[in-house]
């Protein structure tokens, strides 16, 4: 068979996660998709912690609601918090 230019459903990369990481959470993703996820996680540790990390940051965006100025966090949580919250609504 010859390669095919679209983007292989079944294969993502790091980078794919990373994009599709809010709708994985949200459980907004096509479940071929969502295969897709699940399977790279499966064979990445590395997304596996980002997505751990992700979801553990989310958590703490709804539990600190409209405080998060007061968070003593660094830099890149507190713009993962203000883009979970922008989703959130
Ligand atoms: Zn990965």
């Amino acid at each position: 068979m010859s390669h095919e230019t679209n983007m292989p459903a079944e294969e993502l990369t790091c980078r794919d996660v990373a994009e599709f990481l809010l709708a994985y959470t949200d459980g907004e993703l096509a479940t071929d998709t969502r295969k897709a996820f699940d399977a790279h996680l499966s064979q990445c540790s590395s997304c596996v912690r980002y997505v751990e990390h992700y979801r553990r940051t989310v958590a703490m965006a709804q539990a600190v609601g409209r405080t998060v100025a007061g968070v003593d966090a660094p830099p890149g949580v507190l713009r993962a918090i203000r883009e979970a919250r922008m989703k959130a609504v």
